[in-house]
C-alpha cells in the first residue's frame, strides 16, 4: 500500500482498533458458536439450540471447542466427522452475523463527512478473519483507505504487530493530528503515545475479551482519553 498517495488532504488521522473498539468481539464468537450449531445441527438432525449451549457452558478446564466435542463424541449411535480444527476454521471463516451499534454508525458517518478525516481501521488477527468482520459491519465506505490488518499467520506483505503499522502511518504527509482509539491497553495506546498521537479508549461494559485494567499498566500504556462509546468520537476529534 502507497501511503503517500491515500490521504494527502486530511488534516487528522483517526485509527480505530476494530475488536471491542466498533463492535464487541463476544458478538463475533457469538455468531461463530451459531454458525457451527447451524452446520452441525443441518447434517446430523441435533439441536442447535443444545450444542449453542453445551458451548456457552463448558466444564472447568475445557474451553467451548473441547466442550463440543466431548458432547458431540458422546451421542450414541452417530458418528460425528467434524473435528476440533474444523470448529476452528469455521470460527475463523464464517462470515459473521455482527453488525455496528446505530450511535456507532452515526459516528463514523459523521467523521467520515468531514473531509479532514482520514479514517483507518488497524487491526491484528487473521487476514480473512479480520477481513469478513470488516465486510460484515460494512465499514468500507467510512474508510479512508483499506484496513491495515496485522495477520497473524503467514502473508509476508503486512507488518505482523500494531507498533509497525502505527509507525507507518505516522509518516503520511500533511497530517497534523493523529488520534488511536482502541480498547486494548497491552496494544492500542503505547506506541502512538511514544509519538505524540492522541489515544482515545473505549471503556469495557463488562464484554471484552482482553482485560482492560488501566492501573496494572505502565504509564506509557494508558490513553488520553476514556470514554463510553465511540459515538462520544466526533466531540472530541473536533475539538482537537
Ligand atoms: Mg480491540
Amino acid at each position: 500500500m502507497d501511503l503517500n498517495t491515500t490521504a494527502s488532504d486530511a488534516k487528522r488521522l483517526i485509527v480505530l482498533d476494530l475488536d471491542d473498539t466498533l463492535y464487541d468481539e463476544a458478538d463475533f464468537v457469538a455468531s461463530a458458536r451459531r454458525e457451527i450449531s447451524r452446520r452441525l445441527s443441518e447434517k446430523y438432525d441435533l439441536a442447535a439450540d443444545e450444542l449453542m449451549s453445551v458451548m456457552e457452558h463448558p466444564r472447568d478446564g475445557e474451553n467451548a471447542f473441547d466442550a463440543l466435542d466431548r458432547h458431540l463424541r458422546g451421542i450414541a449411535g452417530v458418528k460425528i466427522d467434524e473435528s476440533i480444527d474444523w470448529m476452528v476454521d469455521v470460527y475463523r471463516s464464517h462470515m459473521p452475523d455482527i453488525h455496528l451499534a446505530k450511535p456507532v454508525e452515526d459516528a463514523l458517518k459523521q467523521l467520515a463527512a468531514d473531509k479532514r478525516n482520514c479514517i483507518c481501521v488497524l487491526t491484528r488477527g487473521h487476514f480473512f478473519t479480520q477481513t469478513n468482520k470488516a465486510h460484515a459491519l460494512g465499514l468500507y465506505r467510512y474508510l479512508s483507505m483499506p484496513p491495515m490488518i496485522c495477520a497473524i499467520g503467514k502473508s509476508e506483505d503486512v507488518a505482523d504487530n500494531k507498533d509497525d503499522c502505527f509507525r507507518r502511518l505516522h509518516k503520511l504527509p500533511d497530517v497534523t493530528v493523529r488520534i488511536s482509539v482502541g480498547d486494548n491497553p497491552a496494544t492500542d495506546f503505547a506506541t502512538p503515545n511514544g509519538l505524540g498521537w492522541v489515544t482515545i479508549a473505549i471503556a469495557d461494559h463488562g464484554r471484552n475479551i482482553h482485560p482492560q485494567n488501566f492501573d496494572d499498566v505502565a504509564p506509557g500504556c494508558r490513553p488520553s482519553y476514556v470514554i463510553d462509546s465511540v459515538a462520544e468520537l466526533p466531540a472530541i476529534v473536533e475539538s482537537l
